[in-house]
């Protein structure tokens, strides 16, 4: 057993790997002669080798039967008078990990001994059924971590992920649960197939179902194949390890949260815990069987599956550029999450900057650029051939657009960082992360005041801190030159005066922070500046500490609650207070400065109002109550608070009066839609049963890239180029803000970039608002349609959202 992490709530991560009780290789010895056979590692090729089987239980903490199978299975495997199991574990190993989700688990396994009842209720209405919010299924950060696979920004995978990596098995199963009316899913899976996956993958999947249909069949037990769970975002614990060269699969049994210990099924059936930890017993030895009798072709086909990387990749591009800075910590950070994933960079052999042609991400067409000696070079050729494919090209590859998750993920644009994919090879040389990275500092003895540049997440750290500190900051709204230095806008000048307070400790508080942050902090001896507005403009505007607030509870999803709180805690560490939104007319906004709303529906928000008379004659009410943003929160942005809206949540200040956003720009363009609607609703009349689930598909974008006009002289955009490039989640679009600032906007038709999105989408997506300010009173109410923190991982985001809580201002 080895321990190989802990949970944020402090529970340990384990894994179990069973071996056959003759076997005298010790466990590292395996695991290196398995690396050296596959091809991943230098060494002695070994004579002995095992099929190497990992199965993953409870990445969704509700879906309770996943562990205890674990359990079961382990016993199996532990039972040394089980003769089929000795045999297969002559040839193989395997790898238990009984739960990945424990604090899900845990929550899960906790609200369900508290509310069970006994004898167990099979009625699903009945509250032992239904979990409260959050539900058990994500993590202590309501993170989804089998969204997680690729990002690596829990706690729980990015420990996980280095044990995987450095074990490589040859197929992985993740454990999973549905709802309590679909009997059983197994391989081999739905379309979309990314066309990256081997034709050995599509079919040692379809030998394997074959075997578990075998024993289901024979124990007339229901089942599906084939349908939902397709293979193309590679966050999953099925996709993630098939581009990694494993046979990935998801296993999913009837259950879930609402199973609990019984469950009535619509088939006058009652599904039982028992019974689901059975079924996912079964797979797990049906899985062990499949592995045995295959052995030497899974062991062969795996080996292949690198060799073919490193000489033949399918892609049409074969290197990959990354333009950055050395000292931009997007950099770093992309260099150590490659690391992670053990894909192989480098920097241009030819020191000499050289002009080549390529396709550029960010103009989405070819040009001729300069390769230079700090560039990121990424090529195709390598071990980890598929992985990096996927997760660079710049436009995925699927055969159908009917999928479960988002289809773009390209990581050019998820860091936004300038990029080519080119054809051809270039020469290079390996670099490693954490070098030549650290900034020097050279700073003035006794300074006027430092200054320190916008650009990166750190910069954001460093702000965060700094206000920790209670000192007194300013933000440029102009750009400006100063000892022959230019600095954009956003540009932090923390003065001495006004921070008289600290004495010296001044100087060194603020050395401290921008060498642990390692920003770009310079020093000045003057307030006066060559070109732009002195130090002492009102254009360098005071920026104070805010009180942060967030709403959470079940009006709100979950999801996007928990991105909010894990960016505050873990990845800026700035304080954040949580109240329930639907305490919202008692929560003290008098004490808050930033308001945030995640994306939810807000179905609690209601609004006392005073009644005409009409209305009380007819209703006879006193008051009325409408499902409306309460009036206090206007008030409270009018006397300078400042509330951050984020996607659904929009649509609860569609059309209201005072909060500034519209549902059609015109009374015109209202009128084209309703016609539109109406066409389209006349000609859907003669639409096929069986095109039901097409159908949608015009309307659809699952979650696909697009390139955003960028107003950067607005603060909710200091630190940004022309360009931002976002990920939309859905299809709901606004246009602009009739009174306020439309900060991040699509002008033009030709906005999207990669991944799925419906024709009618793509008509629809010209003159729209992606993020806008609403200036009221003294405070601001700023619209992020996309959600800018998406599961964690669209890097590109994270300063645009600090721009919103502590830059903007009021
Ligand atoms: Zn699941």
């Amino acid at each position: 057993m080895i321990k190989y992490g802990e949970t944020y709530e402090g529970r340990p991560l384990i894994v179990a790997i069973i071996t056959h009780p003759d076997n005298n290789l010790s466990v590292e010895d395996i695991r290196k002669n398995h690396m050296i056979s596959s091809g991943l590692q230098e060494g002695e090729e070994p004579e002995n080798d095992f099929a190497l089987v990992w199965l993953s239980y409870s990445v969704h903490g509700n879906e309770s039967s996943s562990t205890e199978a674990a359990m079961e299975t382990l016993y199996s495997f532990a039972n040394t008078s089980n003769e089929n199991t000795m045999e297969w574990l002559k040839r193989t190993v395997l790898i238990i990990d009984p739960c990945m989700n424990p604090d899900g688990r845990d929550r899960y396994v906790q609200f369900y001994t508290m509310t069970g009842t006994n004898p167990a209720s099979s009625d699903f209405s009945t509250r032992e059924h239904e979990e409260p919010w959050p539900s058990g299924r994500t993590n202590h950060y309501h993170f989804d971590l089998n969204r997680d696979w690729t990002w690596l920004t829990q706690k729980e995978t990015s420990q996980r992920m280095k044990l995987y990596n450095s074990w490589m098995p040859h197929i992985h199963v993740d454990y999973h649960e549905q709802n309590f009316d679909e009997p059983y899913y197994f391989a081999p899976a739905a379309r979309p197939y990314h066309n990256q996956i081997t034709s050995w993958q599509r079919e040692l999947q379809k030998i394997i179902g074959k075997n578990h249909a075998r024993y289901f069949d024979k124990n007339n037990w229901l089942y599906f194949t084939k349908e939902h769970f397709d293979l193309l975002y590679p966050g999953y614990g099925d996709t993630y390890p098939i581009y990694n060269g494993a046979i990935g699969m998801t296993y999913e049994k009837a259950g879930g949260g609402a199973g609990g210990i019984s469950v009535a099924t619509s088939d006058g059936d009652t599904l039982t815990l028992r019974s689901r930890i059975k079924h996912h017993h079964i797979t797990g030895l049906s899985t062990m069987e499949s592995a045995y009798k295959h052995k030497d072709r899974i062991i062969k086909e795996f080996k292949y599956f690198f060799k073919k990387g490193l000489d033949n990749p399918i892609s049409k591009y074969k290197t990959f550029v990354i333009k950055a800075e050395l000292n931009d910590p997007k950099r770093e950070d992309l260099l150590r999450w490659l690391d992670s994933h053990g894909i192989e960079y480098g920097r241009p052999k030819d020191d000499r900057a050289r002009s080549i042609r390529g396709l550029s991400y960010f103009l989405d067409e070819n040009v001729s650029f300069r390769v230079e000696e700090n560039d990121i070079i990424i090529s195709a050729d390598q071990k980890k051939s598929v992985l990096t494919q996927v997760l660079f090209e710049p436009k995925t590859h699927y055969e159908d657009s009917l999928t479960y998750d988002i289809t773009a993920w390209s990581i050019p644009y998820v860091y936004g960082l300038e990029a080519y994919a080119l054809e051809t090879v270039i020469p290079q040389v390996n670099i490693e992360a954490n070098k030549s990275s650290k900034v020097i500092h050279q700073w003035n003895k006794n300074p006027y005041a430092y200054l320190n540049p916008w650009h990166s997440i750190n910069d954001l750290k460093f702000l965060s801190d700094v206000f920790k500190k209670d000192i007194v900051v300013r933000v440029s709204e102009e750009p400006f030159e100063i000892d022959g230095v230019s600095y954009d806008r956003g540009t932090l000048v923390i003065s001495r005066k006004a921070n008289e307070k600290l004495g010296l400790k001044f100087d060194t508080i603020l050395r401290d922070l921008s060498k642990k942050h390692n920003t770009n902090m310079t020093s000045v001896k003057s307030g006066m500046v060559s070109r732009g507005k002195d130090f002492g403009s009102s254009t360098m505007r005071v920026i104070k500490a805010p009180k942060v607030a967030v709403l959470s509870g079940q009006d709100v999803s979950s999801y996007n609650f928990g991105e909010v709180w894990h960016y505050f805690e873990q990845q800026i560490e700035y304080p954040l207070s949580v109240y329930s939104a639907e305490d919202i007319g008692s929560i003290p906004l008098e004490k808050i400065d930033v308001l945030i709303m995640p994306q939810g529906n807000y179905g609690s928000f209601v609004n006392q109002i005073s009644p005409s008379e009409e209305i009380v004659e007819k209703t006879n009410a006193d008051a009325l109550l409408v499902n409306d943003p309460p009036e206090k929160i206007l008030e409270w942005v009018d006397r300078g608070g400042r509330l951050i809206v984020i996607g659904s949540a929009m649509e609860k200040f569609v059309d209201k009066s005072g909060y500034g956003l519209v549902r059609y720009e015109s009374k015109e363009s209202k009128k084209a839609a309703q016609e539109l609607k109406k066409k389209r609703k006349k000609e859907s009349r003669l639409k096929k049963y069986e095109e039901r689930n097409r159908s949608r598909l015009p309307d659809a974008s699952y979650g696909s890239i697009i390139r955003v006009d960028v107003d950067n002289t607005h603060p909710l955009m200091f630190g940004y180029k022309k360009n931002y490039y976002s990920l939309r989640q859905g299809s709901r679009m606004y246009p602009y803000l009739p009174n306020g600032w439309n900060v991040g906007t699509i002008k033009n038709a030709s906005h999207h970039v990669s991944g799925f999105m419906g024709y009618r989408v793509k008509q629809k997506i010209k003159d729209n608002l992606i993020f806008g300010v609403h200036d009221s009173g003294r405070g601001r109410i700023i619209y992020l349609a996309d959600n800018p923190l998406f599961r964690g991982f669209w890097y590109g985001g994270k300063l645009l959202f600090g721009n919103a809580v502590f830059i903007v201002g009021s």
